[in-house]
Protein backbone atom coordinates (compact mmCIF):
# COMPACT_ATOMS: atom_id res chain seq x y z
CA UNK A 1 0.00 0.00 0.00
CA UNK A 2 1.18 3.64 -1.10
CA UNK A 3 -0.15 6.36 1.16
CA UNK A 4 0.09 9.96 -0.31
CA UNK A 5 0.35 13.12 2.40
CA UNK A 6 -0.34 16.78 1.43
CA UNK A 7 1.95 18.76 3.55
CA UNK A 8 1.89 22.80 3.96
CA UNK A 9 4.51 24.77 4.66
CA UNK A 10 4.99 28.20 6.73
CA UNK A 11 7.69 30.51 5.98
CA UNK A 12 11.05 27.43 5.39
CA UNK A 13 9.45 24.97 7.94
CA UNK A 14 6.78 22.43 7.75
CA UNK A 15 3.90 22.79 9.73
CA UNK A 16 3.47 20.72 12.46
CA UNK A 17 0.39 19.48 10.93
CA UNK A 18 2.20 18.01 8.58
CA UNK A 19 4.46 15.70 10.81
CA UNK A 20 1.58 14.13 12.42
CA UNK A 21 -0.20 13.36 8.85
CA UNK A 22 3.23 11.82 7.57
CA UNK A 23 3.52 9.80 11.23
CA UNK A 24 -0.29 8.73 10.88
CA UNK A 25 0.59 7.60 7.44
CA UNK A 26 3.30 5.79 8.39
CA UNK A 27 1.00 3.61 11.00
CA UNK A 28 -0.58 2.01 7.72
CA UNK A 29 2.31 1.70 5.45
CA UNK A 30 5.88 1.84 4.68
CA UNK A 31 5.51 3.80 1.33
CA UNK A 32 4.64 7.43 2.41
CA UNK A 33 5.03 10.12 -0.52
CA UNK A 34 4.12 13.56 0.28
CA UNK A 35 2.69 16.33 -2.09
CA UNK A 36 3.54 20.22 -1.27
CA UNK A 37 3.20 23.07 -3.91
CA UNK A 38 4.76 26.26 -3.65
CA UNK A 39 7.27 25.87 -1.45
CA UNK A 40 10.74 26.52 -1.16
CA UNK A 41 12.73 23.31 -0.90
CA UNK A 42 14.27 24.25 2.36
CA UNK A 43 10.99 23.20 4.06
CA UNK A 44 11.02 19.91 3.31
CA UNK A 45 14.52 19.40 4.58
CA UNK A 46 13.14 17.46 7.90
CA UNK A 47 10.31 15.58 6.37
CA UNK A 48 12.91 12.71 6.09
CA UNK A 49 13.17 12.78 9.97
CA UNK A 50 9.46 11.52 10.50
CA UNK A 51 9.95 9.13 7.56
CA UNK A 52 9.19 10.34 4.26
CA UNK A 53 10.77 8.41 1.37
CA UNK A 54 10.46 11.01 -1.01
CA UNK A 55 8.33 14.72 -1.93
CA UNK A 56 6.91 15.62 -4.63
CA UNK A 57 6.42 19.37 -5.67
CA UNK A 58 3.85 20.59 -7.83
CA UNK A 59 5.13 23.33 -10.22
CA UNK A 60 3.35 25.75 -11.92
CA UNK A 61 3.23 29.57 -11.71
CA UNK A 62 -0.65 29.24 -10.96
CA UNK A 63 0.32 27.99 -7.36
CA UNK A 64 1.11 31.32 -6.40
CA UNK A 65 -2.66 31.70 -6.02
CA UNK A 66 -3.04 28.80 -3.12
CA UNK A 67 -5.87 27.83 -5.38
CA UNK A 68 -7.52 24.53 -4.54
CA UNK A 69 -8.68 23.18 -7.51
CA UNK A 70 -5.42 23.31 -9.04
CA UNK A 71 -3.91 21.62 -5.86
CA UNK A 72 -6.56 18.99 -5.85
CA UNK A 73 -5.47 18.42 -9.83
CA UNK A 74 -1.89 18.42 -9.00
CA UNK A 75 -2.27 15.94 -6.35
CA UNK A 76 -5.07 13.61 -8.32
CA UNK A 77 -2.24 13.69 -11.13
CA UNK A 78 0.46 12.48 -8.47
CA UNK A 79 -1.79 9.96 -6.77
CA UNK A 80 -1.88 8.70 -10.52
CA UNK A 81 1.27 8.77 -11.52
CA UNK A 82 2.59 6.88 -7.99
CA UNK A 83 -0.16 4.64 -8.23
CA UNK A 84 -0.86 5.28 -4.57
CA UNK A 85 -4.25 3.94 -2.61
CA UNK A 86 -4.87 6.00 -0.24
CA UNK A 87 -5.11 9.79 0.91
CA UNK A 88 -4.14 11.65 3.71
CA UNK A 89 -5.02 15.15 4.18
CA UNK A 90 -5.31 17.72 7.85
CA UNK A 91 -8.77 17.94 8.90
CA UNK A 92 -7.60 21.88 8.97
CA UNK A 93 -9.15 24.65 6.46
CA UNK A 94 -6.51 23.80 3.64
CA UNK A 95 -7.09 20.10 3.97
CA UNK A 96 -10.65 20.21 3.88
CA UNK A 97 -11.08 22.42 0.58
CA UNK A 98 -8.48 20.20 -1.12
CA UNK A 99 -9.58 16.67 0.08
CA UNK A 100 -13.29 16.13 -1.09
CA UNK A 101 -12.13 17.44 -4.87
CA UNK A 102 -9.34 15.10 -4.91
CA UNK A 103 -11.84 12.19 -4.17
CA UNK A 104 -14.57 13.24 -6.65
CA UNK A 105 -11.60 13.50 -9.22
CA UNK A 106 -9.90 9.63 -8.15
CA UNK A 107 -13.32 8.48 -8.02
CA UNK A 108 -12.69 7.41 -4.52
CA UNK A 109 -14.59 7.33 -0.82
CA UNK A 110 -14.32 9.97 1.55
CA UNK A 111 -14.19 10.33 5.43
CA UNK A 112 -13.68 13.69 7.25
CA UNK A 113 -12.68 14.74 10.61
CA UNK A 114 -10.65 11.33 11.57
CA UNK A 115 -9.14 10.73 15.32
CA UNK A 116 -8.24 7.20 14.87
CA UNK A 117 -6.81 4.97 11.71
CA UNK A 118 -6.09 1.55 12.07
CA UNK A 119 -3.77 -0.09 9.51
CA UNK A 120 -6.96 -2.05 8.12
CA UNK A 121 -7.98 1.33 7.30
CA UNK A 122 -11.16 1.81 9.65
CA UNK A 123 -11.48 5.09 10.40
CA UNK A 124 -12.90 6.23 14.05
CA UNK A 125 -14.50 9.69 14.19
CA UNK A 126 -17.21 11.79 15.68
CA UNK A 127 -20.23 12.23 14.63
CA UNK A 128 -23.61 14.31 16.45
CA UNK A 129 -21.34 17.36 17.02
CA UNK A 130 -19.51 15.11 18.80
CA UNK A 131 -21.99 13.02 21.02
CA UNK A 132 -20.91 9.91 19.32
CA UNK A 133 -18.18 7.60 17.78
CA UNK A 134 -18.59 5.89 14.47
CA UNK A 135 -16.05 3.56 12.73
CA UNK A 136 -16.39 3.86 9.08
CA UNK A 137 -14.82 1.69 6.34
CA UNK A 138 -14.48 2.68 2.57
CA UNK A 139 -14.68 0.23 -0.34
CA UNK A 140 -13.55 2.15 -3.37
CA UNK A 141 -9.78 1.54 -4.66
CA UNK A 142 -8.75 4.70 -3.56
CA UNK A 143 -9.35 6.13 -0.37
CA UNK A 144 -9.47 9.68 0.79
CA UNK A 145 -8.82 10.45 4.80
CA UNK A 146 -8.72 14.08 6.75
CA UNK A 147 -7.28 13.57 9.95
CA UNK A 148 -8.08 15.68 12.79
CA UNK A 149 -4.74 18.43 13.49
CA UNK A 150 -3.11 17.83 17.08
CA UNK A 151 -4.50 13.92 17.16
CA UNK A 152 -2.23 12.27 15.73
CA UNK A 153 1.33 12.71 17.69
CA UNK A 154 4.24 13.56 15.63
CA UNK A 155 7.33 11.10 15.90
CA UNK A 156 10.50 10.90 14.03
CA UNK A 157 11.71 7.92 12.35
CA UNK A 158 15.59 6.85 11.68
CA UNK A 159 15.35 7.88 8.47
CA UNK A 160 17.38 10.59 7.62
CA UNK A 161 17.08 11.41 3.93
CA UNK A 162 14.39 12.67 1.55
CA UNK A 163 14.07 12.78 -2.03
CA UNK A 164 12.56 15.57 -4.35
CA UNK A 165 10.64 14.94 -7.72
CA UNK A 166 9.26 18.01 -9.37
CA UNK A 167 5.92 17.76 -10.99
CA UNK A 168 4.82 19.86 -13.63
CA UNK A 169 0.62 18.71 -13.84
CA UNK A 170 -1.63 19.70 -16.51
CA UNK A 171 -4.12 22.25 -15.80
CA UNK A 172 -7.31 23.09 -17.65
CA UNK A 173 -9.04 26.19 -16.86
CA UNK A 174 -11.69 24.61 -15.04
CA UNK A 175 -8.49 23.47 -12.66
CA UNK A 176 -7.91 26.90 -12.38
CA UNK A 177 -11.59 27.98 -11.75
CA UNK A 178 -10.56 28.71 -8.02
CA UNK A 179 -8.06 31.87 -7.50
CA UNK A 180 -7.30 33.80 -4.02
CA UNK A 181 -7.80 36.94 -4.68
CA UNK A 182 -6.73 38.43 -1.17
CA UNK A 183 -5.03 37.30 2.01
CA UNK A 184 -5.61 38.94 5.02
CA UNK A 185 -3.63 38.18 8.18
CA UNK A 186 -5.13 37.54 11.12
CA UNK A 187 -4.12 40.64 12.81
CA UNK A 188 -1.47 38.45 15.03
CA UNK A 189 -3.50 36.94 16.51
CA UNK A 190 -2.38 33.40 17.33
CA UNK A 191 -4.70 30.55 16.29
CA UNK A 192 -5.29 27.95 19.23
CA UNK A 193 -4.69 24.72 16.73
CA UNK A 194 -1.52 25.60 16.16
CA UNK A 195 -0.52 27.64 18.99
CA UNK A 196 2.83 26.27 21.64
CA UNK A 197 0.64 27.88 24.88
CA UNK A 198 -2.80 28.94 24.91
CA UNK A 199 -4.54 30.82 27.87
CA UNK A 200 -8.32 29.32 27.92
CA UNK A 201 -11.17 31.32 29.64
CA UNK A 202 -14.43 29.88 30.83
CA UNK A 203 -18.05 31.01 32.30
CA UNK A 204 -16.52 31.64 35.38
CA UNK A 205 -15.32 35.39 34.23
CA UNK A 206 -18.76 36.53 34.18
CA UNK A 207 -18.75 38.30 31.79
CA UNK A 208 -17.54 39.36 27.97
CA UNK A 209 -15.46 42.18 29.33
CA UNK A 210 -14.03 40.50 31.77
CA UNK A 211 -12.28 38.29 28.82
CA UNK A 212 -9.43 41.36 29.32
CA UNK A 213 -7.58 39.52 32.58
CA UNK A 214 -7.06 36.15 29.59
CA UNK A 215 -5.91 38.40 26.86
CA UNK A 216 -3.42 40.54 28.92
CA UNK A 217 -2.01 36.72 30.58
CA UNK A 218 -1.49 35.69 27.17
CA UNK A 219 0.54 38.84 26.01
CA UNK A 220 2.91 38.21 28.43
CA UNK A 221 2.98 34.36 27.87
CA UNK A 222 3.35 35.10 24.18
CA UNK A 223 0.12 32.83 23.96
CA UNK A 224 -2.98 32.00 22.21
CA UNK A 225 -6.37 32.96 23.44
CA UNK A 226 -8.80 29.94 23.68
CA UNK A 227 -12.62 29.96 25.24
CA UNK A 228 -15.10 27.38 26.34
CA UNK A 229 -18.19 26.61 24.57
CA UNK A 230 -20.35 28.52 27.20
CA UNK A 231 -18.38 31.61 26.38
CA UNK A 232 -18.54 31.02 22.48
CA UNK A 233 -22.39 30.40 22.69
CA UNK A 234 -22.69 33.60 24.68
CA UNK A 235 -21.44 35.51 21.91
CA UNK A 236 -18.04 36.48 23.94
CA UNK A 237 -15.55 35.21 21.92
CA UNK A 238 -15.79 33.71 17.97
CA UNK A 239 -15.80 30.30 17.53
CA UNK A 240 -12.79 29.77 15.66
CA UNK A 241 -10.93 29.71 19.44
CA UNK A 242 -13.39 27.72 20.93
CA UNK A 243 -11.11 24.59 22.59
CA UNK A 244 -13.04 21.15 22.85
CA UNK A 245 -15.15 18.33 20.82
CA UNK A 246 -17.00 20.69 18.82
CA UNK A 247 -14.55 23.42 18.77
CA UNK A 248 -10.69 22.70 18.28
CA UNK A 249 -8.59 19.97 19.85
CA UNK A 250 -5.23 21.53 20.76
CA UNK A 251 -1.89 19.98 22.19
CA UNK A 252 0.06 23.11 23.21
CA UNK A 253 2.54 22.98 25.89
CA UNK A 254 0.98 24.79 28.02
CA UNK A 255 -2.37 24.95 28.73
CA UNK A 256 -3.85 27.78 31.04
CA UNK A 257 -7.34 26.82 31.81
CA UNK A 258 -9.15 29.95 33.65
CA UNK A 259 -12.53 29.31 35.14
CA UNK A 260 -13.39 26.33 33.12
CA UNK A 261 -15.39 23.36 35.19
CA UNK A 262 -13.64 21.16 33.25
CA UNK A 263 -16.58 19.40 31.06
CA UNK A 264 -15.78 15.97 29.32
CA UNK A 265 -16.50 17.79 26.11
CA UNK A 266 -14.08 20.57 26.71
CA UNK A 267 -11.51 17.84 28.42
CA UNK A 268 -12.01 16.31 24.68
CA UNK A 269 -10.29 19.28 22.90
CA UNK A 270 -7.26 19.92 25.39
CA UNK A 271 -6.34 16.87 27.51
CA UNK A 272 -3.41 16.36 25.57
CA UNK A 273 -1.78 19.41 26.63
CA UNK A 274 2.23 18.82 28.01
CA UNK A 275 1.80 20.79 31.17
CA UNK A 276 -2.17 21.94 32.28
CA UNK A 277 -2.40 25.00 34.80
CA UNK A 278 -6.14 25.34 36.30
CA UNK A 279 -7.50 27.83 38.22
CA UNK A 280 -10.93 27.49 39.72
CA UNK A 281 -12.50 28.47 42.95
CA UNK A 282 -14.49 25.18 43.45
CA UNK A 283 -11.19 22.58 44.37
CA UNK A 284 -13.92 20.10 42.87
CA UNK A 285 -14.55 20.86 39.80
CA UNK A 286 -13.26 18.40 37.05
CA UNK A 287 -10.51 20.52 35.55
CA UNK A 288 -8.34 19.61 38.28
CA UNK A 289 -7.98 15.99 37.73
CA UNK A 290 -6.62 16.73 34.27
CA UNK A 291 -4.20 19.67 35.84
CA UNK A 292 -0.42 19.21 36.64
CA UNK A 293 -0.93 22.42 38.48
CA UNK A 294 -3.78 23.71 40.06
CA UNK A 295 -4.57 26.97 42.06
CA UNK A 296 -7.92 26.82 43.81
CA UNK A 297 -8.78 30.68 43.89
CA UNK A 298 -10.76 33.37 42.00
CA UNK A 299 -9.42 34.69 38.72
CA UNK A 300 -10.30 38.18 39.59
CA UNK A 301 -7.56 37.91 42.46
CA UNK A 302 -4.87 35.34 40.79
CA UNK A 303 -5.24 36.51 36.87
CA UNK A 304 -3.91 40.15 37.77
CA UNK A 305 -1.23 38.72 40.52
CA UNK A 306 0.06 35.99 37.81
CA UNK A 307 0.14 38.82 34.89
CA UNK A 308 2.03 41.01 37.01
CA UNK A 309 4.45 38.33 38.03
CA UNK A 310 5.48 37.58 34.78
CA UNK A 311 6.27 41.36 34.10
P1 LIG B 1 -19.12 26.13 33.60
O1 LIG B 1 -19.23 24.69 33.41
O2 LIG B 1 -20.27 26.94 33.96
O3 LIG B 1 -17.89 26.38 34.56
C1 LIG B 1 -17.51 27.62 35.07
C2 LIG B 1 -16.42 27.35 36.10
O4 LIG B 1 -15.92 28.59 36.57
C3 LIG B 1 -16.89 26.58 37.33
O5 LIG B 1 -16.06 25.45 37.53
C4 LIG B 1 -16.73 27.56 38.48
O6 LIG B 1 -16.32 26.93 39.69
C5 LIG B 1 -15.66 28.46 37.95
N1 LIG B 1 -15.70 29.84 38.51
C6 LIG B 1 -16.77 30.64 38.65
N2 LIG B 1 -16.39 31.84 39.13
C7 LIG B 1 -15.06 31.79 39.30
C8 LIG B 1 -14.09 32.71 39.75
N3 LIG B 1 -14.42 33.96 40.12
N4 LIG B 1 -12.79 32.32 39.83
C9 LIG B 1 -12.42 31.05 39.47
N5 LIG B 1 -13.31 30.14 39.03
C10 LIG B 1 -14.60 30.49 38.93
N6 LIG B 1 -17.61 22.77 25.84
C11 LIG B 1 -16.40 23.22 25.46
O7 LIG B 1 -15.72 23.94 26.19
N7 LIG B 1 -15.93 22.89 24.20
C12 LIG B 1 -16.61 22.12 23.32
O8 LIG B 1 -16.15 21.88 22.20
C13 LIG B 1 -17.88 21.61 23.74
N8 LIG B 1 -18.59 20.80 22.92
C14 LIG B 1 -19.78 20.27 23.39
C15 LIG B 1 -20.48 19.36 22.60
C16 LIG B 1 -21.67 18.81 23.04
C17 LIG B 1 -22.38 17.81 22.19
C18 LIG B 1 -22.17 19.19 24.31
C19 LIG B 1 -23.47 18.61 24.82
C20 LIG B 1 -21.50 20.12 25.10
C21 LIG B 1 -20.30 20.68 24.64
N9 LIG B 1 -19.59 21.58 25.42
C22 LIG B 1 -18.36 22.00 25.02
C23 LIG B 1 -20.18 22.20 26.64
C24 LIG B 1 -19.70 21.58 27.93
O9 LIG B 1 -20.50 20.48 28.26
C25 LIG B 1 -19.78 22.63 29.07
O10 LIG B 1 -21.09 23.11 29.16
C26 LIG B 1 -18.85 23.82 28.88
O11 LIG B 1 -17.54 23.38 28.60
C27 LIG B 1 -18.85 24.65 30.17
O12 LIG B 1 -18.06 25.77 30.01
P2 LIG B 1 -17.35 26.44 31.26
O13 LIG B 1 -16.42 25.49 31.91
O14 LIG B 1 -16.80 27.74 30.78
O15 LIG B 1 -18.59 26.82 32.20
Amino acid sequence: MKVLVYLEAQGAELKRVSYEMITAARTISNEVVGVIANTDDSAIKTAGEYGLSKVVKLEDPFYTNHSSSALAAGFAQVAEKESCNVAIFPANAAGLEIAPRVSVKCKAGYISDVVALGNDLVAKKPVYAGKSMIQVSIDTDFKVFSLRPNVFTAVKSNATDVALESFAPTLTAKDKSVKVTKLAKNEGKLDVSEADRIVSGGRGLKEAVNFKLIEDLADKLGAAVGASRAIVDAGWRPHNEQVGQTGKTVSPTLYVACAISGAVQHLAGMSSSKVIVAINKDKDAPIFKVADYGIVGDVFEVLPKLTEKLG
